[in-house]
């Protein structure tokens, strides 16, 4: 994460006028809302994780950096009030260079019941833009160098990642506007299928679509990053295939230890690897289970960390949380119908928790670099999976 982040106190629309101009909310805290376990180390393995933290390019690879209320009964009047909070406290000590920044997860629906509709999407790039422009801790990336400057700088690089495509038809030029607006990353569905392809929820995966194909074919001119965590099985293999440059999955797991859809089969997972993409293991509650960590924890995600990696090698594998700040499991009941959770996507029958012990929010992503010191990994397979094969692919697709 190089240098100290400079963070220095700003907080979220605070240069405008609450009551009169926005309605203000009680926050969740940023930091330590829940008593999340951070792995121990002994005083030599202390020493190296400040050593490797301060010297290395740290990259999630999917967060949601939004502070979300106290009280989980307002969280619909918050999303449907289009403003957002950003945790800027939270990710000055996440120890993090960069991060992918999931810009739709289906709870935006502001300017219309339909979140992917091209009106939301643009709404929700605006705002993100408006709040960032008033601080200068956090900047949006369009550059595979802008996460070593946010290294060099103390700064944090955002990538703006919409986690599917607005509803743009056969508008492809609105592909380009995207990119213009800062879209680097983006997936082709999400979980219910739409004009490109299938999603992960749909029961039959009919492939990528005719236009589906030159979605694919406009996003490798552009340099926009192809993310297929949302995507159906065989519409990804269909995507690998077509894609010119490598493709990625920004947070999802393994389907061979936990049986739910939002997990990838080793086909995909192999198939995405020998394309050069990267695998980001996903974190948010009740997704990365497995049979023998069936409550969910640091534990559990680092399982599917571990199979992956034996897969398809270290090289392709990183990690994207899928993170935010507030109660995340009070989100997915209030949003359940919005987002991909239901049975069929969350597997077999398991223990609920509070909270994801060891990897609540985004503020706590350094403990995976601490589980990985803990669990015998070298400082250079360590510096791959938090940053730099991420940095590789970035390069390869945006430049820079
Ligand atoms: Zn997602």
């Amino acid at each position: 994460m190089g240098k100290k982040k400079n963070y220095k106190g700003y907080q979220s629309w605070s240069f405008l006028e609450p009551f009169k101009d926005y309605k203000p909310y009680v926050l969740a805290r940023q930091v330590r809302r829940v008593n999340s376990r951070v792995i121990e180390l002994s005083k030599v393995e202390e020493e190296r994780f400040q050593e490797l933290l301060e010297k290395s390019i740290v990259i999630s690879f999917h967060e949601h950096s939004s502070v979300w209320p106290e009280n989980p009964a307002e969280f619909i009047e918050y999303a449907r009030g289009g403003r957002y909070w950003i945790g800027y406290e939270g990710l000055a000590v996440a120890g993090i260079d960069g991060f992918f920044e999931g810009m739709e997860n289906g709870t935006g629906f502001i300017r219309s019941p339909d979140p992917w509709d091209w009106d939301n999407i643009i709404h929700q790039i605006g705002i993100y833009r408006a709040d960032i422009d008033h601080q200068d801790m956090v900047f949006i990336a369009t550059k595979a160098e802008d996460f070593i400057r946010a290294h060099n700088e103390g700064k944090i690089a955002m990538v703006l990642h919409l986690e599917a495509p607005p509803h743009i038809g056969e508008d492809i030029i609105k592909v380009d506007i995207l990119y213009g607006l800062g879209i680097r990353c983006m997936g082709i569905t999400y979980s219910k299928g739409n004009e490109f392809g299938s999603g992960l929820a749909d029961k039959v995966d009919r492939g990528l679509t005719d236009l589906g194909y030159e979605l694919v074919e406009r996003m490798n001119k552009l340099g926009i990053l192809i993310d297929l965590a949302h995507v159906g099985d065989k519409t990804s293999l269909d995507v690998i295939e077509a894609s010119k440059d490598p493709v990625v999955v920004t947070h999802a797991g393994a389907r061979s230890l936990w049986p739910s859809r939002r997990m990838k089969p080793d086909e995909v997972i192999k198939a995405l690897a020998e394309k050069g993409g990267v695998f980001g293991i996903e974190a948010a509650p009740h997704t990365t289970l497995t049979f023998k960590n069936p409550r969910h924890s640091i534990e559990s995600i680092m399982e599917h960390f571990q199979y992956i990696e034996k897969l398809v090698g270290i090289d392709y594998v990183a990690f994207g949380p899928d993170t935010l700040f507030g109660d995340h499991v009070a989100l997915h009941k209030v949003f359940a119908s919005y987002l991909s959770i239901s049975k069929a996507e969350e597997g077999p029958e398991h223990p609920r928790v509070e909270f994801v012990d060891g990897l609540e929010n985004p503020s706590e992503f350094s403990n995976i670099i601490r589980w990985l010191i803990k669990n015998g990994y070298s400082d250079q397979e360590i510096k791959k999976v938090i940053g730099e094969n991420i940095l590789r692919v970035t390069r390869r697709v945006w430049g820079g």
